[in-house]
């Protein structure tokens, strides 16, 4: 548990940590967040999330609360203060408070910044990857703009509910064409029959996963053939292999998809490679 927060320009007791309830991004989820996987106290693919959180909050038009490098420090402190090693760093930046009205503000409001960090169990989570996770699939029902990463989870938070009445770990939305788009909280990926690495491509509605990002790079390194081309539901049961990609999974071997096992029903050679290889990275990367 974090028990430091960060909010508004100041470290406080997570007990006493709040925000105006006319915050925006309580109010309207008019509000942007980002997460860091935390290896040894620092923060892994710093570049890409950084940048994710500037286009983010360019696309709605909130601006950067403090600079790049102000916010590191900031981000750095609420480890240092929780003193903890292995984790998550949490930022929310929100595009304000101002009084109810769905249109923006007329008069600036300064964003509001939250920053949490909480810890993970590193030998938990590899003894998790060792055994593989179970995922469901669930109808895709989201807005058209998931590349953006708000606080309007809904839907995400309805379809990990699912997962876990059904004692998995994921959801995976499909869509109308029978193709999976990604997880609640996460990318999908296989290795399909053919022995190629696929993810869906970022042309479509989905979340620009940072840990997909340098996967990708990852896997073409170590001479992968890797295709940024969607899959579907079909493909998925068919697959070699399969796995989910996050700051919090890491790269995540799945197992079963509604209840059917793939590739066996134990974590494939491949995932748990790139598994090996991504963390080697993230670590030797982190800042
Ligand atoms: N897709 C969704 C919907 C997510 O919420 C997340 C992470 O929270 C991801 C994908 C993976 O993104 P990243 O690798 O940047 O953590």
């Amino acid at each position: 548990m974090s028990r430091i927060a960060y909010v508004n320009g100041r470290f406080v007791p997570k007990a006493d940590a709040m925000v105006h309830i006319e915050d925006r991004g309580y109010q309207l989820a008019d509000a942007v967040y980002e997460v860091w996987a935390l290896f040894d106290g620092k923060l892994a693919d710093p570049e890409g999330h950084f940048a994710r959180l500037e286009r983010s909050l360019a696309e709605l038009s909130i601006d950067m609360p403090m600079s790049r490098a102000a916010l590191t420090v900031v981000l750095k402190e609420a480890v240092r203060r929780n003193r903890i090693r292995e984790g998550l760093v949490y930022l929310q930046i929100s595009r304000g408070v101002a009084r109810r009205d769905h249109a923006f503000p007329t008069e600036p409001v300064a964003p509001a910044v939250v920053v949490t960090v909480s810890r993970v169990d590193r030998a938990a989570t590899e003894a998790r990857a060792a055994k593989g996770v179970a995922v469901v699939t669930t109808p895709e029902n989201r807005w058209g703009r998931c590349d953006i990463k708000t606080v309007g989870l809904l839907p995400n938070a309805l379809a990990k509910q699912k997962a876990r009445e059904a004692g998995a770990v994921e959801a995976w939305f499909v869509d109308e064409l029978g193709l999976v788009t990604e997880g609640a909280s996460s990318n999908a990926w296989i290795v399909d029959g053919d022995g190629v690495l696929r993810t869906r491509d970022t042309q479509a509605n989905i979340l620009r996963g940072v840990t997909r990002l340098t996967l990708l790079d990852v896997a073409r390194e170590a001479g992968l053939k890797v295709e940024e081309r969607p899959f579907t539901l079909e493909e998925a049961l068919a697959a070699k292999e399969a796995f989910i990609t996050g700051a919090g999974s890491l790269v995540l071997p799945v197992v079963a998809v509604d209840g059917k096992t793939i590739g066996g029903g134990s974590p494939g050679p491949v995932a748990m490679e790139l598994r090996r290889l991504y963390i080697e990275r993230a670590k030797a990367t982190a800042v």
